[in-house]
Parts: structure tokens; sequence; C-alpha cells
């Protein structure tokens, strides 16, 4: 009989669910809408087991098949328990016992972690990691987030803040508040927002014509406006995108010199501007790490996209229970 495993990658919009094979290969995915009604998080879970439910009966399985259910979420998780504090997205305002309560549903295993952690498993096992122990993700989307695959596992840390990397302040002039409440955090000068942060800093002291100064004054300029114009010779996106690359490899470099990965693959929304951004972060990446620290790490583009999330929450299951036999 075969085995089933359940995955789940919840976001502020929409859940991604799937049903992976033992050897985390994807049997099937959907997704259902994110239900942000009750601060609890009871109903979103509730919804979830519900859509497993559905699903597994119209593949012919059982729930007797799940060896378990892997969840990642966009908030803090103390993975050792499961607890969640607080997800902006998700309108969870208070903790929230994942873990327990979907264990109320299911006669099987539950693993959670944060949504970044999960995105890096992925890439591990089924993406751009090619199965390495030693694999970074960072994912350069709206904001900044990373995670850190060392000796084949995540790193957590002691309260669940490891690779928090997105808060790492490499901005000493505190030129723009982040999410978090501090000041000069990596997320406000090299996301999509930060690309943003960046041109309306910058763009006063602009002495020549920009291809894209309507867009700034009408404010509505995007990251991606600023990459296509960089891609078109606009000297002054060429400007910011060498800073935000600048700025990404420093914090490639930080990683390189503490926990040497393989790879560190470059994913989310921004990943995708092509080789002016990444090309650029190679350089200056080669540039400013101390050289062991880069022998064959290899900086490259993720490859799940984002069937990333639900492959790391199988890869959870794949990772904890199957090879670990349910250690932690
Ligand atoms: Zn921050």
């Amino acid at each position: 009989m075969s085995k089933i495993i359940l995955a789940a990658d919840v976001g502020g919009t929409t859940c991604k669910l799937g049903l992976f094979d033992e050897k985390i290969n994807q049997i099937h995915k959907w997704s259902i809408k994110t239900d942000t009604t009750d601060p609890t998080g009871y109903k979103l879970l509730e919804q979830i087991y519900q859509s497993f439910e559905e699903q597994l009966s119209a593949h012919d399985f059982d729930f007797t098949q799940v060896i378990g259910v892997g969840i990642g979420v966009p908030g803090p998780v103390d993975f050792e328990s499961g607890i969640v504090d607080g997800a902006v997205n998700l309108y969870w305002k208070e903790r929230v016992h994942v873990r327990e309560m979907f264990q109320q549903f299911v006669d099987c295993p539950v693993y959670v972690d944060n949504d970044a952690n999960v995105a890096a498993l992925g890439e591990k096992h089924k993406g751009a990691g090619n199965e390495a122990d030693d694999v970074v993700a960072i994912t350069l989307g709206t904001g900044l987030g990373g995670g850190i695959i060392s000796n084949g596992e995540i790193v957590h840390g002691h309260k669940g803040s490891g690779a928090e990397i997105g808060h790492f302040r490499i901005d000493q002039d505190q030129r723009f508040r982040c999410n978090c409440g501090k000041s000069g955090c990596v997320e406000t000068v090299a996301s999509a927002t930060g690309v943003v942060n960046l041109v309306y800093f910058y763009y006063p002291k602009l002495t020549f014509k920009s291809s894209i100064l309507e867009l700034i004054k009408e404010h509505k300029v995007t990251a991606k406006d600023v990459f296509d114009a960089a891609k078109a010779g606009d000297q002054f996106c060429i400007f910011i995108t060498e800073k935000v690359a600048n700025y990404i490899a420093y914090v490639c470099s930080i990683i390189s010199v503490t926990s040497n990965p393989k790879y560190i693959i470059l994913g989310g929304g921004m990943s995708t501007a092509g080789p002016i951004l990444i090309e650029n972060i190679k350089t200056e990446y080669r540039n400013i790490t101390f050289t062991p620290a880069q022998y064959e790490t290899e900086i490259v583009q993720a490859q799940l996209g984002n069937d990333a999330g639900i492959t790391g929450a199988a890869g959870l299951i794949y990772t904890y229970v199957i090879e670990k036999g349910g250690v932690k």
C-alpha cells in the first residue's frame, strides 16, 4: 500500500496544498482560499484538513496511508512545539498552536515550519539544491526571507529565528524603516520594496534623465520597472540594480563564512530579473568573500517557483519522520 505525505503552504491569500509520495514526488497539487476570518486559526486548519480529505478520496487514498502532514506558515515558528507566534498576513495576532490543533484531525505526525525554511528544504530536495546537505535559499520578494540547511538540517536556532536574514542590519545609515519595527534591515534595501526605497532615496540626486522618471513622479515605480530599464541601458536603474546586487552579495558572503553552503539559491519574484541582477551579485560576491568559503559554492536561481513551499512542507515529513524515524 503506497504511502502519502500531505503538504500545505499557507499564504495570505491562498493555501497551496499537495499530495506527495514518500520520496517527495508530487502526486497532485491544488489550492484553496485562505480563510482569515478566524484569528485563532482553527477554521483555516479545519478547511485544510477537509480539503485533504476530499482529495485523498478523489485519488483513492485514505488517511491510514498518510505518513505525516507538513505545514509551512508565513510567521515565526517554534519548530519543536509547532507554535506560530503570530502571522500578520493571516491576521493571527496571538500564538497559534498549529501542530496541536491539526493533530485533533489526524492520527499521524504533524510538522510545522516557517515558509522560507520550507521553501529552502523544497529547493534542496527537488530543486536547485541537488540534494546537497548544505544549501541556503534566499527569497527576494516583497520582503527578503531565507532558509539555511546545514548538514542536512534546517537551522532553527534557539527560538526559531535562525535564518531570519531579512533582518540583518546592513544599511548602517538606517534610512528606511523595516516591518519588524527596526531600521536598516537588508529587507529595506534589497527586496522589491527595497528597490523602490532606493529609487526614491537616490532620484533627487539624479543628474541625468531616466526612462522611469514619469513612473517615479507618479509613485508607480516597481522593482520590475527598474530591472527592465536597467536591461535597456538606463544608467540610473543600472546604478540602483548594482546597489541592490551588492547588498544581496554581502548577505551571501556573510552566510558563506557562517555555514559554507554548496548552493546559494535565489528565489522569489526578483530572482527572475535575469543576468542583470544575478551576474552583479556573483561578481560582488567573488570580490568580497573569504576565498576558501567560496570554493565550489554556486549562486543559482531557484527552480521550483511556487511549488517550493509545498515540496518543502512534504520535505519536513521526509526529513523528520522518514529519514529520522520521527525523532524531534
Ligand atoms: Zn527588520
